[in-house]
């Protein structure tokens, strides 16, 4: 019995937080603590932001070093394609492979209306799948037989450039097919827009998890922005909840428990884990996994499938 115990360990749903590149020095020192805090609820990895162009480049680096130095966090950094050449982008995703990064968000990145691309650039994210592992495969050396995890973005509510929800998913099964191993989702407030998006896609033959990505929804005004940004309807009674509030207490503790319900219904109808979106603030994150209590979807395993 003491072997079994020692072999059978309890497995939690994946926790990923979501956080950007500080833009002073002064936010950095804040973005250090907030990533302690954080790191006190083990997750499994952070993912790192970056900008089109890589105009940021020196802050995601920096963000990044102090996640792989300072802290037993993994990074996921995020790489997008739009506004660098191919040969830019590659001289990026090698310098993270030399430094120690394994995990690639590997993204487009948002497209300015009437953006014309130039003749090098990479115009999906499918192709940039494509050549982290070309970079991978000549980088071998490097790795001592290791691998790049490799994940894409996947949209539960139609991307906003996307003609069909259909579209959506042949795009994001060709990201799996190009070497891709996981997603992440954009938020999305309706849980059965997640399990329609998983139904589909396991019919049509994706097998890569798809990791839900969600907001804690306490501020409306950020809320707001997301929703411009990603072409995401809020709903009405959230944002009614918050816009009628007291104070900004009560704010957080009616978006924290609307959040957490959510996540529950996606984690209840199977999802292999989430992804917060922090903003880079712990406290309301914090706040969602102590409600939540992801032990309760924790399922015990032995040691043969782990
Ligand atoms: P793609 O998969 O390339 O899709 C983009 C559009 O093109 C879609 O409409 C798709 O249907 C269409 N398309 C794809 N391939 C083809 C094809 N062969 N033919 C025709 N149409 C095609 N943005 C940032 O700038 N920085 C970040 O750090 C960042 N992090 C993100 C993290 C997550 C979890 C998510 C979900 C999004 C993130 N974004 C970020 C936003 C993302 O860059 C945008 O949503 C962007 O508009 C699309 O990126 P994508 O990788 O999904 O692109």
């Amino acid at each position: 019995p003491e072997l079994e115990a020692a072999v059978t360990a309890r497995r939690r749903p994946a926790l990923s937080y979501e956080l950007f590149p500080a833009r002073t020095d002064t936010t950095f020192e804040r973005l250090r603590d907030t990533i302690a805090q954080l790191e006190t609820t083990a997750p499994d990895y952070v993912s790192v932001t970056s900008r089109t162009g890589h105009r940021n480049l020196a802050r995601v680096l920096e963000l990044t070093d102090h996640v792989l130095h300072e802290t037993d966090l993994r990074p996921l950094v995020h790489v997008t394609s739009i506004g660098s050449s191919r040969a830019e982008l590659r001289t990026v995703i090698e310098a993270l492979l030399d430094r120690g990064v394994r995990g690639i968000l590997a993204l487009r990145g948002d497209q300015e209306e009437g953006h014309d691309l130039e003749d090098d650039e990479i115009p999906f994210a499918r192709p940039l799948v494509d050549l982290v592992r070309e970079v991978e495969r000549a980088r071998t050396a490097a790795l001592a037989g290791g691998r790049m995890s490799v994940g894409v973005a996947a949209y539960p509510h139609r991307h906003p450039e996307s003609p069909t929800s259909q579209h959506d998913l042949e795009v994001l099964l060709a990201k799996e097919r190009a070497g891709a191993d996981f997603a992440i989702t954009q938020v999305f407030f309706d849980p059965a827009e997640y399990c329609a998006l998983i139904t589909k896609a396991r019919e049509a033959g994706l097998r890569m998890p798809v990791i839900p990505g969600f907001v804690p929804a306490t501020n409306p005004r950020r809320l707001e922005r997301l929703a411009e940004l990603s072409g995401v309807p809020l709903p009405r009674d959230l944002m009614h909840s918050l816009e009628t509030a007291r104070d900004e207490a009560e704010q957080r503790r009616v978006g924290v428990r609307w959040s957490v319900d959510l996540i529950a219904r996606v984690l209840d109808a199977g999802a292999p884990g989430l992804h917060l979106f922090t903003f880079n603030r712990h406290a309301e994150s914090l706040d969602v996994l102590e409600t939540l209590d992801l032990d309760r979807w924790s399922a015990t395993t032995t040691g043969d499938d782990r």
